[in-house]
């Protein structure tokens, strides 16, 4: 076993009756970003604060490294916490703040000085030492908790929207940040946002919450084209959701018979089951070809968005589907089409 893997082994939560987390597994190997994605409410900061040992579990197990820390006090895990507003000692200079964890764990003054040396060349604040907190600008504060979380090296980075008090464009150079900081120091990083965007950017394995429960954990790639249940496929990027009664036509491939017409779609299920489909919007194109087809689609709204057209397309009933065109192939308002896709991107929503 390698030295840090966290193991989350059926923990849960309630607050009197309310439930924050239902019961919940899972393993993540050492050295991974993961991203903890969900809306506001659905267990992402009671997760992290039983990970970070500020909230007791009200059953299960965390173990590292194959030892139970469940009962473990912070300070003495080998996780630290980057908070959304930082937490930094706005009265000290940039180096103390830094330095405070090391010196609270007795680490000898002239390794102390070697770590704090370190971590601010690895978040692009070398020099800035003897600047006082508040003379920094917001990504620069953000650094800092970031460098005086990593002195301590911490074998896991538990991080709560850390990037949340930025704005825009800060945010995604902060990200593209992180990303280098978690990859050069080989750290575990458990980063909440509800944002989709940071997730995509970040995680090598994304962790979608939803009321109190992981509905989806795993790379990116796979969560996107082939999502676990509707509420990831709509929350992770747009989808098309299409219904209807399941017929199965090979080991791994199925018809569903929707308010669309026929479509062939990858996935399993049982024979005659209600089901549904996700259908990328980019995955549709104008139909040119005998290719699978969905058809007799009335352009009922097309917007142009630079790189791609959005186009919203509508059967006689009123169903809707949305498409992602190239601009060279965007039809006119009121136009009739018929759309084409490949039943490998037409994924079907487990059970
Ligand atoms: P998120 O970070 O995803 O926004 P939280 O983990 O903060 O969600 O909260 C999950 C749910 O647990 C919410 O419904 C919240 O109101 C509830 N909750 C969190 N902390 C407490 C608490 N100390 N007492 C009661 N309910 C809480
Ligand atoms: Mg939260």
């Amino acid at each position: 076993m390698s030295n840090s893997n966290l193991s989350i082994d059926r923990i849960t939560k309630t607050y009197g009756d309310m439930t924050a987390l239902h019961p919940l597994s899972v393993e993540i190997p050492h050295g991974s970003y993961v991203v903890l994605l969900g809306p506001s409410g659905s267990g992402k900061t009671t997760l992290l604060s039983i990970l970070g040992g500020f909230v007791p579990p009200t059953s299960g197990s965390i173990m590292v490294a194959g030892q139970d820390i469940t009962q473990m006090p912070p300070a003495r895990r080998r996780t630290t916490t980057v908070f959304q507003d930082y937490a930094l000692f706005p009265n000290m200079n940039v180096t103390a703040n830094v330095r405070f964890g090391l010196d609270a764990r007795k680490v000898p003054a002239a390794e102390a000085t070697k770590r704090v040396d370190r971590v601010l060349r690895l978040v692009g604040l070398h020099g800035y030492g003897e600047r006082s907190i508040a003379a920094l600008s917001g990504g620069q504060r953000q650094r800092v908790a970031l460098a005086r979380a990593l002195a301590v090296e911490p074998q896991i980075l538990l991080l709560d929207e850390p990037l949340g008090a930025l704005d825009l464009q800060l945010r995604r150079q902060m990200q593209d940040e992180l990303k280098r900081i978690q990859t050069q120091s080989g750290r575990t990083f458990i980063h909440v946002t509800h944002d989709q965007e940071e997730a995509l950017a970040l995680a090598d394995t994304v962790a979608v919450m939803n009321h109190g429960r992981m509905e989806d954990f795993g790379p990116p790639e796979r969560l996107y084209s082939r999502p676990a249940s509707r509420f990831c496929a709509t929350f992770l990027g747009e989808s098309n959701l299409v219904e209807g009664a399941l017929r199965k036509v090979s080991t791994d491939r199925v018809q569903i018979d929707t308010p669309f017409g026929p479509l062939l779609a990858t996935g399993q299920g049982s024979e005659g089951t209600h089901t549904t489909a996700c259908i990328r919007p980019e995955r549709l194109r104008i139909a040119t070809s005998g290719a699978e087809t969905l058809q007799n689609l009335r352009v009922i709204e097309t917007v142009f968005q630079g790189t791609f057209v959005r186009v919203r397309v509508a059967n006689e009933r009123g169903d809707q589907l949305l498409a992602k065109l190239p601009p060279e192939q965007a039809p006119a308002l009121q136009e009739v089409v018929s759309l084409s896709y490949d039943p490998l991107h037409a994924s079907l929503i487990p059970a």
